[in-house]
Parts: C-alpha cells; structure tokens; sequence
C-alpha cells in the first residue's frame, strides 16, 4: 500500500525541513503585514516554498496511494489532491524565483508594477489549474478512474522552467552579491532542481522532479538559512558577518541605499562603575528598542558598542526619520533594573554607494571608532568622517606608492656643538608623487600606520639607509651615525628585530651606526613594544626618545629607558621665542636630561637666536632648517663635501 519511492523520501525530507524551521529557526520568519515585504524578505519566501513543498509532496504521495484504489468513490479526493499537487508545485517553482531575486539583493527598489509582471506567468497557470476540472487539459480521469496527463501538461512544466531559469539568471547575473563559499553549493542546488523538472518532464514514470526539490530546499537550508553564525549571542540580533553579507546584495544591487551607524560613546564610563550584567542588560534593551524603531529594517549589533540598521533603496527619507527618532530617545533615561542611564549615541548615516562603494569601504567604515567623546549625543554628518575617506584613499595611495617603488629616502644633518660639525643625520621618509606633493609625512606617517603599510616603509627605510652607509662613504666623512625613524606599529610584527639584523647584516654595517628614535605614545607602554624594544637594545641597537617634551614623554620614562639621546621637540623651541615660561622650562628640562647622561638633540633650530638659546641650555646637537633642510642623497653628500670644506679652510 506504502511504496517507498523517491516521493515519500521527498516528503519525510520536506517535513524535516519544515520542522527544523519552525522549532531552530523561528526567529527568523515574522510576517510582516504588507504583502511585499514578505516578498522581499529571503526567510519569509524560503519558509512559504517549504510549507508549499510539503502540501506537494503529501499530495503527491495521497495521489498515488488514491490510484491504487481508483474508484468513483475515490475520484473526486484523486482530483483534489491531484489539484493540490500540480497548484503548490507551480507556487515553489514561483517561489524560489523570489527567493533568488532576495538572495542576490535583485528584490532592493524593484517597483510593485514589477512584482505584478513577474507573477503573470505564475498567475495565468493557477487560472489553468482551477478550471482544469471543467477544460481537462492539464489532466483527466478515464472511465476507469485512471489518472492522465492532458494535452497542455507541457504548459505547467514550461511556466515551471521559466521561473527555474529564472533562478539561474538572476543567479549568475548577480553572482557577486552571493559570498565565494556559497556560490558552488547554491548552483549546484539549482541544477539539481532543473535537472530533476527536466527528467520528469520527459520520463514521468521517474517521479525524481519532487526528491530533486527536496534535496534543494535542504541544501538551500543548510546553506542559507541555517545562520546561526549570524546571530549576535547577546542580542540575539544580526552581528557582523550578517551585515557584511547582507551589505555585499545591497551594494551589489547598485540601489542607492543608506547605512544607520549607532554608536554608544559612554556605555564604557557605566562599564567601570557596574557589574557586566548591568551593562549587557543596558545593551540588550538598546537593542530591543532599536529592533522595534527599525521597523523591519535589519538590524545588527557588530561591534561591543555599536549597532547598524540597513536600509536598502532608501535615498535618505526613512533614514532621516529613523535618526531623529533615535536621537530623540537618546535624550532620554533607559532604566534596567533600579538604575537610570542616560546614554550617549552616536548616529552616522553612511549612504551606499557614495560613501561606501565595496565591501573593503564597508570594513573600513566599521572599525573607526567614534569621533568625540565630548560633545554628547548627536548626528554626525558624514562629510565629518571626511578624514575617514581621506586616509582611506591615502592608504591606497601609500600601498601604490610603496609596490610602484616611489618612495626615497632624505637626510637632515644634526649638528654637534662640541665638535663644531655634523656627526650625524635623521633619515626622513618622501614620496616622489604628484599625490603627495606638499603632505607632509606627519599627515600620511600615521595614515600609514593605521592602515599597516608603516611595517613596508619602516623595512624600506631601514634598507635604504644600510645602503647609503655602506655605498656613499659618509662614515669616511665625519658621520658617525643616522637616525631612522621607529614607529611603535612596527613592533606588532614580532620579527622586527630579525629583519633589521638580516638587513644589516646583508649590508655588512655596524649597529652603532643606526640609531633608531622613537616617539613616546599610550601604545609604547604596552608590553609587546615593551618587548620589542628590549629586544632590540639587548640585540645592540641604540634608541633616541624623538618629540619629547609633548604627548606622553615624561622624565619618569628617562630615568626607566636607557635612551642615549633625547630630541626636545620643535614646537618647545618655537613656543620659547614668546614665551617667557616656556624658555625657563625648556632651559631646565635640557639641564635634567643633561644630568642624566644623555645627549640633547635640539629640533627646529631656524634662527642664530634659537641656536644660540639651545646651546646656551646646554643642548649639545642641534637639527633645524639653520643648517640644512632635509636633502635627496646626492645633495646631503654635497652639503657634507662643503661643510668639511669650509672647515678645513
Ligand atoms: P620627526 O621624526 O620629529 O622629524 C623631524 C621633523 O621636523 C621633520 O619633518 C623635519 O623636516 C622637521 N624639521 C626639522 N628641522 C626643522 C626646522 O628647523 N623647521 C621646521 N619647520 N621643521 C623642521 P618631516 O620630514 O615632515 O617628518 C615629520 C614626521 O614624520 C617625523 O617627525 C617623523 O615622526 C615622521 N617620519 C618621517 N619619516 C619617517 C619614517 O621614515 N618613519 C617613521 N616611522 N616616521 C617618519
Ligand atoms: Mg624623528
Ligand atoms: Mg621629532
């Protein structure tokens, strides 16, 4: 009575399919009450074709079981779930071609008048199938109740194709909206489906179209749906990976779209004064909120503290309105428990494809943090981010610069006091590029940094200076060694010091004559530049603290560091020209470092009058546009040649 044929496997299949939606991923599938919005929603669609897969195939295997008993008391249920069958059949093959127009993001911006086009084919066919039993053509019972196909079966099976095909270009016209790992896996689902509508379409007695489906659903499922990865834990919202996959279809859709940034700027002063439940408490109605304002919007909480609302085919209006809501409310307290917050957004609004146009914008976009602690709850323009952009393609930028070999290495002489000549020269980084004609490294240098290209320049610089000693003869000259500039980020990569020693080596260049100055920042208390540092000085090198006098140097840092010079930073020496204050401090503080063993390199220098001043402190080097700005190679070699020149005279 049972046969265990690939149609029941079909429907055990769907009914697991079903059951697995409706008990783990239940979340996932709300009705919302405009019809096309849940046409556009992926979960929603997918969950329809599931429910329609199971009607086909119960009806599928009713009818078969109904055959073995044809009678006329039968025939009127071997209709109806005959009906059943070919109506939900033709409603999944409609559906998955909406479910391929979500997952591609084809759906962003589609009009009504497109979604009525699309559905004529679909519509005209279940006209076919309601007045089948009075025209007969798609099937028929004999006189002996036996079931047969009518003469425009091939109809059903044709609108069937269409929207398979369908699928297929809409799925290899929008491939990149569709992640690398799942592309192989969603084609080959496809072409299971086609493959097994296509057997039964020509082989009816095979019975494989349904089990093909099944197994597509399935896959589809696992790989598409099942996204648990996608869920933040705390929240229970969409987390990052989901906002970078759902991002790729709306950007790929070439839609003008926008991208609600909302940034909890305080959340970390409540984090030191309360327990972590507290906190995770105060996220999570954040986030239950913002789901409720986003109003079927998609929402993700990416990061610890920050939260982003997509809003596909939005030119601006709907964000507009969600930021102000959103700020509204942050003008208010949020109570957990018996305490009240009054937390500070915040609120971004990026537009796709102006300001984020890839996903590597995207990336970038997300891991600036927020911009000003100080100024409390408010909307940040993008053009505010400007510098954001800026260093986004200054990073492009330096990484050309750096693989077309545009970098060049120049040298400011740094005079000795006692010996009356230049014993040393700092190497400074130049890029010889119409880009960076006139930008000084102290704008690109940290650009640099941030973005990891600092570890390419620090090598090249290190290389081009070995090179200059072994090669130019300015050992034989006078100089005793060149300062190269260190910057903290070099020390994230651990072999560092290997690579300097390699490089060196590879040269055949004593250590002392590099010196390596490095800035004091919050970052080089951390222990791996602690690290990096110690490695570095046990391995022989000879360190200058650069800047100081600004930012984070101090004297406790002197007296804890073995520095063999400190460069007092240029904007004391200037400042010192007007300020009575400035010049007595600047005067002691070089007196202490004097006192400690150290040499003072005095930066800046323009003026006889700031020489005189730094020499009179007791500054016994001195580097400034009065000696020389810094020079191309053949030009220091030139300005060296001159000086002893003019000595020896
Ligand atoms: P820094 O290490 O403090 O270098 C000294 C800066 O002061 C240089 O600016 C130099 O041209 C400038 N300077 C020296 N004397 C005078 C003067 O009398 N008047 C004026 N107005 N300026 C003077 P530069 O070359 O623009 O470099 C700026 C900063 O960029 C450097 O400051 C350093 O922090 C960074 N930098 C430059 N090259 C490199 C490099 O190869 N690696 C790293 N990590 N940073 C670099
Ligand atoms: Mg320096
Ligand atoms: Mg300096």
């Amino acid at each position: 009575m049972f046969d265990y044929n690939l149609e029941n496997a079909a429907w055990i299949l769907s009914l697991f399919c079903l059951l697995y939606c409706l008990v783990v991923n239940r979340r996932q599938y709300r009705m919302a009450k405009c019809i096309k919005n849940n046409l556009m929603n992926q979960h929603m669609v997918f969950i329809l074709s599931v429910i329609c897969l199971n009607i086909t195939s119960a009806s599928s295997v009713v009818g078969t079981i109904l055959t073995s008993y044809a009678s006329a008391r039968v025939a009127l249920w071997q209709f109806l779930f005959h009906t059943a069958y070919y109506l939900f059949h033709i409603t999944m093959s409609f559906l998955l071609a909406l479910y391929f127009l979500d997952i591609t993001g084809a759906s962003v911006g589609k009009k009504d008048n497109f979604y009525i086009l699309f559905s004529i084919p679909y519509l005209l066919i279940v006209l076919l199938i309601l007045f089948n039993p009075f025209s007969k053509v798609c099937f028929y019972l004999d006189s002996s109740y036996v079931y047969h196909r009518g003469r425009w079966m091939l109809v059903l099976y044709a609108c069937g194709m269409f929207y398979l095909l369908m699928c297929f270009a809409v799925f290899f016209r929008h491939i990149r909206a569709i992640s690398r790992t799942d592309r192989m896996e969603v084609g080959t689902m496809l072409f299971l489906s086609v493959l097994g509508v296509l057997l039964q379409a020509f082989f009816p007695q095979m019975k494989v179209e349904l089990f093909a489906e099944a197994l597509t659903i399935l896959g589809i499922m696992v790989m598409l749906e099942e996204r648990s990865g996608h869920v933040d834990a705390l929240t229970g919202v969409l987390n990052r990976l989901a906002l970078v996959e759902f991002s790729r279809r709306v950007i790929e859709s070439g839609k003008q779209s926008r991208l609600l940034l909302v940034k909890l700027i305080n959340l970390d002063q409540f984090a030191k004064l309360f327990a972590g439940r507290e906190i995770d408490n105060l996220i999570l109605l954040v986030s239950e909120w913002l789901s409720t304002v986003a109003d079927g919007y998609d929402l993700f909480h990416y990061r610890d503290r920050d939260f982003a609302i997509l809003l596909p085919n939005d030119r601006g209006e709907a964000a507009e309105t969600l930021a102000n809501a959103i700020l509204q409310r942050f003008g208010e307290d949020w109570k957990t428990g018996p305490v009240n917050f009054r937390l500070e957004a915040e609120i971004w609004v990026a537009r796709i494809p102006e300001d984020v146009a890839t996903l590597n914008d995207l990336d970038e976009l997300l891991a600036v943090r927020f911009r000003d602690l100080n100024r409390g709850t408010r909307r940040v323009e993008f053009h505010e981010v400007s510098a954001f952009q800026r260093n986004r393609h200054m990073a492009q930028a330096l990484r050309d610069a750096v693989a077309h070999h545009k970098l060049q290495v120049w040298y400011q002489p740094i005079w000795s006091v006692e010996e009356n000549r230049t014993i040393a020269a700092e190497a400074l980084l130049r890029i010889d590029d119409e880009e960076f004609r006139g930008i000084s490294p102290e704008v690109y240098i940290p650009v640099a940094e941030q973005s990891g290209v600092i570890r390419e320049i620090g090598l090249f610089v290190f290389e081009a200076v070995c090179r200059f000693v072994r090669d130019s003869g300015v050992r034989k000259m006078g100089l005793c060694y060149i300062n190269v500039n260190l910057s903290v980020y070099q020390f994230l990569h651990d072999d560092l010091t290997e690579r300097f020693e390699s490089i060196r080596t590879q040269y055949g260049i004593p250590r002392e004559t590099i010196n390596l100055e490095i800035t004091e920042s919050a970052s080089s208390q951390t222990p791996v530049v602690k690290t990096g540092l110690d490695t570095l000085r046990i391995t022989g090198y000879h360190f200058s603290l650069d800047d100081f006098g600004t930012g984070y140097s101090n004297f406790a840092q002197l007296l804890r560091t073995e520095y063999k010079n400190v460069k007092i930073d240029k904007s004391l020496l200037w400042d010192a020209d007007n300020n009575e204050h400035t010049a007595r401090m600047l005067d002691n503080m070089i007196r202490v470092i004097r006192s400690l063993g150290c040499n003072v390199v005095q930066e800046g220098v323009e003026t006889p009058a700031q020489l005189e001043r730094s020499v009179n402190s007791g500054a016994n080097l001195i580097q400034g546009y009065y000696f020389s700005r810094p020079l191309p190679e053949k030009d220091f070699l030139d300005y060296l040649l001159r000086a002893d020149k003019e000595s020896s005279d």
